[in-house]
């Protein structure tokens, strides 16, 4: 385990009292357990069940003086819920946010069972470890212990667990609409950044999110005669879709690089040894397209830096035939992107059907599909507003007394690693609070590998014990910074 040198005179985890009794895993950090616990309850939405999420909050939050709201969606089985600890009300609240649906599972390509919570080898395995129930973990841990601990607030803490933020038509929109006096603060904490291990394990980086990208999803219709599959004619609509599909899998995006993603790339190469250094730094500062075009190869090897500094393409669903003996006369693909702040979609939609050059091939505004079938009215409603408010929110200043206490906290919990702004590569919940002008700092409170990341959303979801206690010191500090008096 890391050894932490904190310049505040408490050690939140040495001090509380464990709330379990103890038993063959007694050494296991309060903050693993309570993930586990979350992990079991099942929230993997559609349909989500997060109010069953909400009741357990609200009997670990309820004993310890916090003001306790649960706020039910007009969809049964659905609620946020929000836990207010009060200051003396002589600064602005400061929130702490995470969703508690999880997308849902494989669960035959899972070597143990996503909704049990294992323990093994120092992680906690489970859907949603990652994102964002190891999160809210950490978060709830953080502001409970401030609440055993009666530290003197000069401003209240407000943790709030979402609904729908993976789908569904009443996350933090709804909230912001419904009960925007509960969430109201000067700033906000939720899901964005990382902390990035190296392959030895020490923390190379820590990116806070100031912004998010957004999704914009399109549809390619191919067209061809529909008949009898015993006399196939050339014209067959599911081969025009395959070769529409296989030059959008030859094509890439040119980067394009926001402010904060400029910076990102620099404190990379600061942290980084040859050749990569050259690579990162060609990327954010060279005018040369061979170099950016060489920076771009050598760095997108990593799928996530490939999406930060670009649109994404990403097919997701496919449509095409209804019996084995017809050919159908069109056949359709959804294609995900994931966009860089400014991006519009009339000019992605030229984009690709340059690339496509196929007049049997029709590029359309998609609508934007959580699953695959039906959808109701209302939740299009819904996930199309999602879409167009997120696609025009401002970036998070980059300075700020909760942006500022996250970097010095972030280097006191990681000595030697870069703290650096951010874009994050996918959408999160903050859009309420950043269309209102609330600054909102997205992380992912626990150091993490390159290769556990890539199972976020996908199959052994896992985050390590020590890495759930590290990230609950620098929260904690942090909160206790802005909050404490
Ligand atoms: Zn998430």
């Amino acid at each position: 385990m890391r050894v932490l040198r904190l310049s505040l005179p408490v050690c939140v985890v040495a001090t509380v009292l464990p709330l379990w009794s103890a038993d063959s895993s007694g050494s296991i950090p309060e903050v693993a357990r309570l993930l586990t616990e979350v992990i079991r309850i099942d929230t993997s939405n559609p349909p989500g069940n997060e109010a069953k999420l909400a009741e357990f909050l609200k009997a670990r939050f309820a004993p310890l003086g916090f003001e306790i709201d649960i706020v039910p969606t007009p969809q049964p089985g659905k609620a946020h819920f929000i836990a207010r600890l009060r200051g003396d009300g002589s600064k602005k609240p400061v929130l702490i946010a995470g969703h508690e649906d999880v997308v849902g599972v494989e669960r035959e390509k899972w070597s143990l069972d996503p909704f049990a919570g294992v323990i093994k080898d120092g992680y906690v395995y489970g859907r949603g470890a990652i994102d964002f129930k190891g999160g809210l973990a950490v978060f709830a841990q953080a502001v409970l212990d401030i609440a055993r601990q009666k530290r003197p607030l000069a401003r209240d803490i407000i943790f709030l667990a979402e609904a729908d933020e993976e789908g569904g038509a009443y996350g933090t929109r709804f909230l912001a609409d419904n009960a925007w006096d509960k969430i109201d603060c000067e700033f906000a904490l939720n899901e964005g950044g990382w902390i990035i291990k190296d392959a030895a394990g020490k923390v190379q980086y820590v990116s806070i999110s100031t912004a998010d990208k957004s999704g914009i999803s399109l549809l390619l219709t191919a067209r061809g005669t529909s008949t009898h599959s015993s006399m196939p004619r050339p014209d067959n609509a599911i081969f025009t879709l395959a070769r529409a599909l296989a030059k959008l899998s030859e094509y890439d995006t040119k980067p394009r690089l926001t402010d904060s993603t400029r910076e990102f790339f620099l404190t990379l190469s600061q942290t980084s040894t040859e050749p990569m250094k050259t690579h990162f730094r060609n990327l954010a500062t060279s005018n040369d397209p061979n170099l950016v075009a060489a920076a771009d190869k050598a760095i997108s090897e990593n799928p996530l830096l490939h999406a930060i500094m670009r649109n994404t393409i990403a097919p997701v669903l496919m449509n095409a035939g209804f019996r084995g003996n017809v050919i159908p006369g069109s056949a359709e693909a959804t294609i995900n992107f994931r966009t860089i702040p400014g991006t519009t979609q009339e000019e992605l939609i030229e984009e690709i059907q340059h690339v496509i050059n196929d007049p049997r091939v029709d590029v359309t505004p998609a609508p934007t599909a959580m699953s695959r079938g039906p959808v109701s009215p209302e939740l299009q409603t819904a996930l199309d507003a999602r879409a167009r408010l997120m696609s025009r929110v401002a970036e998070s200043p980059k300075s700020g007394v909760l942006y500022e206490a996250l970097v010095k906290q972030a280097k006191l919990t990681y000595p030697g690693a870069r703290v650096t702004p951010y874009l994050f590569q996918a959408g999160t919940d903050a859009y309420a609070w950043r269309s209102k002008g609330v600054p909102v700092y997205g992380i992912y409170p626990y150091p993490i590998s390159a290769q556990d990341l890539e199972r976020m959303h996908g199959n052994d979801e896992r985050v390590p014990i020590a890495s759930l206690e590290s990230g609950l010191k620098m929260i904690t500090n942090t909160l206790l910074e802005v909050a404490g008096k």
